[in-house]
């Protein structure tokens, strides 16, 4: 993999598209992803950006932003007038377009580095979107952040298989995934898991019911409405329908998502967001799975 020191000029990046919704900002401490040739980065929408990866395979490069902690102190001010004005509200999103808690991380310190500017300068929301059980490395920072910002961090759990026939493993393993949830959930951030982009789940009820355990709600995710093309296609030029196929033809259809949300409806009424609704923190009334079953 090609590794790069780089500097960015402003790391907090207005948000446009299907992120408007979600936050006024987005962050990224690197670009590429070292996970790129794990299992998440086979489907991962962000391979689809040719400005990003300016025709680099997906996993080859990553891009360290040395200055980004920096560059948020340099930037912070005005941005947060800007989105208070025009969006309402000064609201973070890191990472949509990398993993802020890459093992890269260790060495750099990108993220730690961003995250201790926000203690000096906080957001009003940060939702952090990790990947990797590597993101409780930071707890005590966390527990310092919530008494100045609200924080929000999703874990993408895509499926309760540790494996995948004809898929590379997971980065980060289900069983520590869902052990950081329940550490962030216990140190007082509310945790969402992202099943995104849903697989091939092996046993729906007792994932759910570990996801209410572990977490205050969930994301369930399709390809389908989810890859920012129309009816998926992005995500069917790629490896990943295929290795969905052999584990359970169901889940191309969207059909699957539905009953996997009528599912997760029981175990977390009123906790269940479908798509770019549920990265926004908008969930299902509970009302509805009352009716939906
Ligand atoms: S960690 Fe996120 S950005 Fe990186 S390859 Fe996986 S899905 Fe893509």
């Amino acid at each position: 993999m090609e590794l790069s020191v780089v500097q960015i000029g402003n790391v907090l990046t207005r948000t446009s598209g299907y992120l408007r919704t979600v936050s006024s900002h987005s962050l990224q401490p690197y670009r590429g992803c070292s996970f790129g040739r794990a299992l998440c980065g086979v489907g991962c929408y962000v391979q689809h950006n040719g400005h990003l990866t300016r025709g680099r395979p997906w996993g080859d490069f990553l891009e360290v932003r040395e200055n980004a902690a920096a560059s948020y102190r340099q930037h912070v001010a005005g941005e947060r007038r800007w989105a208070r004005a025009a969006r309402g509200q000064f609201s973070i999103f890191l990472s949509s377009a990398t993993e802020p808690f890459l093992p890269q991380e260790a060495r750099y310190g990108v993220t730690r580095g961003v995250l201790e500017a926000m203690l000096e300068e906080p957001p009003d929301l940060l939702i952090l979107q990790t990947h990797s059980h590597r993101v409780t490395d930071y707890l005590g920072l966390y527990e310092q952040l919530l008494r100045v910002a609200e924080l929000r961090v999703h874990i993408s759990i895509e499926t309760d298989r540790e494996r995948i026939a004809g898929l590379p493993p997971h980065a980060s393993s289900v069983a520590a995934r869902f052990a950081a949830a329940r550490l962030l959930k216990q140190a007082g951030a509310t945790t969402v898991i992202t099943v995104s982009p849903l697989l091939p789940i092996d046993e729906p009820e007792q994932f759910f019911a570990r996801a209410a355990e572990s977490a205050d709600a969930v994301v369930i995710d399709h390809f389908i409405g989810g890859d920012g093309s129309s009816n998926g296609e992005r995500t069917r030029r790629t490896e990943l329908p295929a290795a969905m196929a052999s584990v359970d033809e169901r889940s191309l259809r969207i059909e699957y998502r539905d009953a996997m949300v009528a599912i997760a409806q029981r175990y977390l009424p009123g906790r269940v967001g479908v798509n770019i609704d549920g990265f926004a923190g908008r969930w299902l009334p509970a009302k509805e799975a009352a009716t939906e079953l």
